[in-house]
């Protein structure tokens, strides 16, 4: 039996294990894949407070290596279901707790257009951080215009001979500072008020179809696409235990508790208005100390 068991190793599940840690508690963090959640994938985080730069994956380190250090269990399973008197059932096994914090973030929403399945890993990648390489001195497409967007055709034009940046209105949604910025880079090109429609290639992405919003549509021969659309959180196994909203995340306030006894959300798996990990780290730490009040009480 733990104290708690957290589902997901990212910057809100970590902190809360690192705050039940530090009160003695017993956890256990359930996760599918490997520590830090999206966070790994931020090429340079400059807004978390205190730090003036570090690397995505350097700060998910950090914060591993802090709650291991705490003797932190961590088991690589997959959480199957979570059940009413808070057993979670993995592909593995099954594990009882007096509290659960869900934190399973969300992942990449995908275009959902032909062949972009096929062509994970040969043109297409959601993450430029960790494919930028295989497209040095070449040409790419980058589609969104939130941060992430922003950020990765920043990244790429100082990798890449050519960025097309392909985003559905003409304003951004990202960073003022972060626009400006691209703004200064020579070997970028804005396709504004256009969609990705189409995908082609034979073994691999050789071209894209854009679609402008005037159903004008233009062939671009890119090597690389890289998606960055903002997120969905994966909170379909959690339906039947916790209240979701109508685009599947976890409904709480900031108290982060789910309308099931015991069981609360941290980070981007809740209903929330900003997702950052400023925001999930604060949630991670008040799941964790309510848990705890909650459990002695
Ligand atoms: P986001 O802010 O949700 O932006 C998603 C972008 O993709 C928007 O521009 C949106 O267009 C577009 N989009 C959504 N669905 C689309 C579709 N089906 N087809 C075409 N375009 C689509 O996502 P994000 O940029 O990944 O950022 C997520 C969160 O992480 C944000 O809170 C962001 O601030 C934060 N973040 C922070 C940093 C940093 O501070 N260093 C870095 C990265 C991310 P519309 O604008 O038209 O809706």
């Amino acid at each position: 039996m733990y104290d708690i068991i957290i589902v997901g190793a990212g910057p809100a599940g970590l902190t809360a294990a690192l705050y039940a840690l530090r009160a003695n508690k017993k956890v256990l963090v359930l996760e599918a894949k490997s520590y830090g959640g999206q966070i790994i994938n931020a090429n340079k985080v400059e807004n978390y407070p205190g730090i003036k730069s570090i690397s995505g994956f350097d700060y998910a380190t950090n914060l591993y290596n802090q709650v291991k250090e705490l003797g932190c269990e961590i088991k690589y399973e997959t959480v199957e279901r979570v059940e009413e008197n808070k057993n979670v059932v993995t592909n593995k096994g099954s594990y009882n707790a007096k509290a659960v914090i869900l934190a399973t973030g969300a992942e990449n929403r995908k275009l959902n257009i032909d062949k972009e399945r096929d062509f994970v890993g040969r043109g297409i990648s959601y993450c430029a951080t960790c494919d930028a390489n295989f497209y040095k001195n070449k040409t790419v497409a980058v589609t969104g215009g939130g941060n992430t967007a922003i950020e990765d055709a920043i990244y790429l034009s100082d990798i890449c001979d050519k960025v097309y940046l392909i985003h559905r209105r003409d304003e951004f949604r990202a960073e003022k500072k972060y626009v400006e910025e691209l703004k200064t880079k020579s070997n970028i090109e804005f396709v504004l008020n256009a969609n990705v429609v189409n995908l082609n290639g034979n073994s691999k992405l050789e071209s894209i179809i854009i679609k402008y919003n005037d159903d004008n549509e233009k062939e671009i021969k890119v090597d690389g696409l890289f998606i960055a659309i903002g997120q969905e959180p994966k909170n379909e196994i959690f339906k039947n235990i916790v209240e979701l909203d109508k685009l599947g995340y976890i409904v709480a306030l900031d108290d982060v508790h789910t309308n099931k006894k015991g069981i609360y959300v941290a980070g981007d798996a809740r209903v929330k208005s900003l997702r950052q990990l400023t925001t999930a780290v604060a949630d991670g730490s008040i799941a964790a100390t309510t848990a705890i009040k909650e459990m002695e009480n």
